[in-house]
């Protein structure tokens, strides 16, 4: 009798909003991955014709997350999830200006997500040139504006101080995101979605949960 290898076994996407999961289902799921991809059992997702043909009729992904542009922090290899699944917002210092906040937005009105996570990342280099103090020129300056804030708060807090703005921006963008969008917030209070600040370690692997609302 012939055994299936893993990725020959269809993956089961249902084809209705959020994938049809809510805020702690939608959760298991990511933790399920991290495990996995901590564990170095991630999945040999193949994508077939049939796979690409159904991802063109409409996308379904059951979770959003607003990450770091930075190459090392993947939320699709860390959660070990496939095409269609996640639906990712990144920026460098994953701060929260219109288009990001617009996207997110998109994802839990239009797309029906029911899971949001904010993950910075060890190491990020955008909340270190946020630490220089001084002024940059350009699009990159501006951006640096926005992780000011977290920085000034970390400031004052005992330990690293990188590692404290890194963690202080991560909750500064869930403020934020919650502050301005009113469409996240109603669903938040709703009690239907879940938002979630994170750090990600580049050494270990590990999650460090900072925040939940919702
Ligand atoms: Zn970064």
């Amino acid at each position: 009798m012939h055994h299936p290898a893993p990725w020959e076994q269809p993956t089961e996407r249902l084809d209705q909003p959020g994938q049809g999961l809510n805020r702690e289902q939608a959760f298991r799921r990511i933790l399920d991955g991290h495990w996995r991809y901590l564990q170095n059992e991630r999945q040999q997702i193949v994508l077939t014709h049939e796979d690409r043909q159904r991802h063109s009729e409409g996308q379904y992904p059951f979770a959003a997350i607003l990450g770091c542009a930075d190459s090392r922090v993947s939320p699709e290899v860390i959660f070990d999830q496939g095409q269609g699944d996640l639906f990712v917002v990144r920026v460098a210092g994953n701060v929260l200006g219109d288009f990001e906040q617009a996207s997110l937005e998109y994802a839990v009105q239009n797309l029906g997500v029911r899971l949001v996570l904010v993950m910075g990342h060890e190491q990020c280099g955008a909340v270190k040139a946020a630490l220089g103090g001084t002024a940059i020129p350009g699009a990159i300056g501006r951006l640096i504006e926005e992780i000011r804030p977290a920085v000034e708060q970390a400031q004052g807090q005992a330990g690293d101080l990188l590692n404290n703005a890194i963690r202080r921006n991560v909750c500064h963008t869930v403020d934020v995101l919650l502050e301005r969008s009113e469409a996240v917030r109603a669903l938040v209070e709703a009690g239907e979605v879940r938002v979630i600040g994170l750090v990600y370690d580049l050494t270990s692997g590990d999650l460090q949960f900072l925040s939940t609302v919702g």
